[in-house]
């Protein structure tokens, strides 16, 4: 199960473990059209099974939900990968109390929602795989981004206190803290600024990578869902608790 995988790093994350062989929930909002294609085309391409569920994640309830309806689909949930997350960019002072609401809702609570409703069958079956998309500001922080630098360390210690409980459950819990990646997420936020700033998103977007990162280069979707498949790999069955970070050098700082 990939949350908000209709979209940029989730679904870039639900092609890389279709292409491993596992049957992937998917889930996010979008054009129901849209969806069923990229449901029937990443089925196809892989020959496995793809659902999908619009479960709105802000809402607990529906948390539980789409793990249940995930465990009825396919048997079990044995890979969580909790992605689904939004930003808005504001001063403190500036932050609507709504904005602040809805990120920590997503962002982080919907992950601890998630991890408690799948934890039982994972070690039902002593097995299981927990990837949290975090970020690089997860680690470190920017201005004007309190709402999601707070819910993003909130996801790594999350994470953190999962992998001590499960240690010896074989289950694993990760985040993954990616730095730039062009999704519609930092699109939006490339937009505001060229609009903000009388400038092009391309110019914008070279400035944004200058601002933090080193090497001078966004991170691909597909990299990301490469790092995500890598962590369910059997080699990868001591890695737990850690915050992983594929940023350009961005926290090397
Ligand atoms: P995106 O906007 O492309 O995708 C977000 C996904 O979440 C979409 O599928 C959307 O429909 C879904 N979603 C939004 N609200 C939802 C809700 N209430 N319930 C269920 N699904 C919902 O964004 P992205 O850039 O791919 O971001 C994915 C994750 O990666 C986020 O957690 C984000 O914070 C994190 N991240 C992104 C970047 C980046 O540079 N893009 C960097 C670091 C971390």
């Amino acid at each position: 199960m990939v949350t908000g995988s209709t979209s940029g790093i989730g679904l870039g994350v639900a092609r890389a473990l279709a292409a491993d062989g596992a049957d992937i929930m998917m889930n996010g909002f979008g054009d129901a059209a849209e969806i069923d294609a990229l449901r029937e085309g990443l089925a196809q391409e892989f020959s496995v099974r793809v659902a999908y569920d619009g479960a709105d994640l802000m809402q607990p309830g529906q948390v539980a939900g789409i793990v249940k309806t995930t465990q009825s689909s396919f048997g079990s949930l044995d890979i969580l990968v909790n992605n689904a997350g939004i930003q808005f960019v504001a001063s403190i002072e500036e932050f609507p109390d709504e904005k602040w609401d809805a990120i920590l809702a997503l962002n982080l609570s919907a992950v601890f929602h998630a991890m408690k409703a799948a934890i039982p069958g994972m070690k039902a079956n002593k097995w299981g795989r927990i990837i949290n998309i975090a970020s690089a500001h997860g680690l470190v922080a920017s201005p004007n981004k309190i709402a999601y630098v707070a819910a993003k360390h909130g996801v790594v210690g999350a994470t953190k206190v999962a992998a001590l409980e499960l240690a010896n459950e074989g289950i694993t819990v990760n985040a993954i803290c990616p730095g730039w990646v062009l999704t519609p997420l930092v699109e939006q936020q490339l937009r505001d600024r060229a609009d903000a700033a009388g400038t092009e998103v391309a110019i914008e977007a070279e400035k944004l990578l200058n601002e933090k990162q080193p090497m001078l280069k966004f991170t691909s979707p597909e990299s990301v869902g490469s790092l995500a498949a890598y962590l369910c790999s059997d080699a990868a069955e001591t890695i737990t608790g850690s915050p992983i970070s594929i940023d350009g050098g961005w926290v090397a700082q």
